[in-house]
């Protein structure tokens, strides 16, 4: 694990426990209160976190991006505290998270106990004092929420964005696209994402390019044999098997 500062405001901790791709956890520092993006694997990925937030008299608020095993299992690390998502991956949550923790076991660190979050929201809430809005951004799964710093002026999407390809867990590409295009209104300075870091508007255009050609069955050349998978795996999704 690797402990970066990003920003003024930002450190991320970036974890290599699973093979393919690294995931980020973000801890969002402000005047009254600190904001954990995502919890990652259980509560013995959480003891940094827990390390950090020693001494600081702030409240702490977490965000689960989404309903995905990856960014959930340390919720039980913050029983105590506020852990904010989207109503659907609530929902989501609790019907899956006894199969994903089955599925994906060798990944436990420490315990991964069901902890849902404990304050949903359907479009969007506000925390103005500290300038961090937190809104429904469906695509990579229709539960998906970004986090926007207004002081900042970072974006951080989850695993709507991903290089060097995304994951589409969701039918519905035309919402997906239309999160993308959202995002560009916030004009954001830097773009931070579940498993990739320090992202751009361009590849936001890309990202909407290539959702576009999979919707259109286009035929993309990639550069290496995880991209093709992955992109079968979407274009299955999309259109069934090839
Ligand atoms: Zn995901």
């Amino acid at each position: 694990m690797e402990n970066i500062k990003i920003s003024e405001n930002c450190n991320v901790l970036i974890y290599d426990n699973i093979e393919s791709y690294t995931t980020n956890v973000f801890l969002i520092e402000k005047k009254s209160k600190i904001f954990i993006i995502d919890t990652f694997c259980g509560t013995d990925s959480m003891i940094p976190i827990k390390k950090a937030l020693e001494g600081k008299d702030k409240e702490v608020i977490v965000v689960n991006t989404h309903f995905h095993w990856d960014h959930v299992w340390g919720n039980c690390s913050f029983k105590e505290n506020m852990i904010i998502s989207h109503e659907k991956c609530r929902e989501l949550l609790d019907k899956h998270w006894d199969e994903q923790l089955k599925k994906n076991e060798k990944y436990i660190l420490g315990n991964a106990e069901k902890y849902l979050p404990n304050l949903t929201f359907d479009t969007s809430i506000n925390f103005h004092d500290e300038r961090i809005e937190i809104f429904y951004s469906p695509g990579h799964t229709i539960d998906s929420i970004s986090i926007f710093d207004h002081d900042e002026k970072i974006l951080y999407t989850g695993d709507n964005l991903e290089k060097p390809i995304i994951y589409v867990e969701d039918k519905d590409i035309e919402t997906y696209i239309k999160t993308l295009k959202k995002y560009l209104d916030y004009k954001p300075k830097k773009i931070m994402a579940g498993h990739t870091l320090n992202l751009t508007e361009d590849n936001i255009n890309q990202t909407i390019k290539y959702l576009n050609d999979l919707k259109n069955r286009c035929k993309i050349e990639f550069e290496d044999e995880y991209m093709r998978k992955i992109h079968a795996e979407n274009y299955n999704l999309i259109h069934g098997n090839i």
